[in-house]
C-alpha cells in the first residue's frame, strides 16, 4: 500500500518497498546544504552545473534554497554498465552550452555509489579551467569511500541499497516522486 504520509505518490505506492528519506527530510538538508554553500560563497557568483537528468529536482529545489545569484548548466553523462551499477567508462550526452573557465563551479550530483562517474566528471570540468570546482551530492553510498573524490558538500549518508524516487529512476521511471525509497523486489523481476 502506497506509503502513508508522505504526499502524492504519483500511483507508485504499490511498487515501494520502504522509505529512505521523506519530502520532509529532503526539504530540510537542502536548506541545510543551501545555508552553508551561501556562506562559503558569499559575494560570489555561482554557476550550478546539474548531472542530468538524476539530479534535475535537486538543482531546482537547491536553486530557490540558495539565497546567491546562480546560473545553471546541465551536462547528461553515460557510465556504461548494467541498470544498477556503472563501470567508469563515461561518455558525455550533453555538453556544458558554455565556457566555465573563471567561474566558480558548483556539480550538483543525486547520489555517489562507486564515485567513478563523478570522479571522471571531475577531472574533465578541472581542465577547462574554472575558478572553483566544488561538489554537491545529495546522497552518497558506503562503496563511495573506495575512490578518491573530493566531494565538499553531502546531503545524506545512505545503505548501500539500490534507491529510487527525487530523480533517481529505475528503467526511467519513480523520478518524479518527492521522497527516496527502495522499490520491492518483484518490480525488478518483472
Ligand atoms: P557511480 O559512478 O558513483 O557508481 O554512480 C553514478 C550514477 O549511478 C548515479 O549518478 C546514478 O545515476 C546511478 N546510481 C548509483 N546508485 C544508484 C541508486 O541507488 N539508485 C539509482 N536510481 N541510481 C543510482
Ligand atoms: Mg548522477
Ligand atoms: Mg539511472
Amino acid at each position: 500500500s502506497p506509503p502513508a504520509g508522505l504526499g502524492p505518490d504519483h500511483g507508485y505506492g504499490p511498487d515501494i518497498d520502504h522509505v529512505l528519506l521523506s519530502e520532509a527530510q529532503i526539504q530540510s538538508k537542502i536548506g541545510e546544504l543551501a545555508t552553508v554553500v551561501a556562506r562559503d560563497y558569499a559575494g560570489k557568483e555561482v554557476l550550478l552545473v546539474g548531472v542530468l537528468k538524476g539530479a534535475v529536482l535537486f538543482m531546482s529545489d537547491f536553486a530557490r534554497a540558495l539565497q546567491l545569484p546562480t546560473q545553471m548548466e546541465f551536462m547528461a553523462v553515460s557510465s556504461y554498465g548494467s541498470a544498477t551499477s556503472s563501470s567508469g567508462v563515461v561518455r558525455i550526452l550533453k555538453d556544458l552550452d558554455r565556457d566555465i573557465s573563471g567561474k566558480h563551479v558548483l556539480v550538483l550530483e543525486d547520489i555517489i555509489d562507486s564515485g567513478l562517474t563523478l570522479s571522471w566528471l571531475l577531472k574533465n570540468l578541472g581542465g577547462r579551467g574554472p575558478a572553483s570546482l566544488e561538489v554537491c551530492a545529495l546522497l552518497r553510498k558506503p562503496d563511495a569511500v573506495k575512490v578518491e573524490v573530493p566531494v565538499k558538500y553531502i546531503g545524506f549518508d545512505i545503505p548501500n541499497e539500490f534507491v529510487i524516487g527525487y530523480g533517481l529512476d529505475y528503467a526511467e521511471r519513480y523520478r518524479d516522486l518527492p521522497y527516496i525509497a527502495t522499490l520491492k523486489p518483484e518490480v525488478y523481476s518483472g
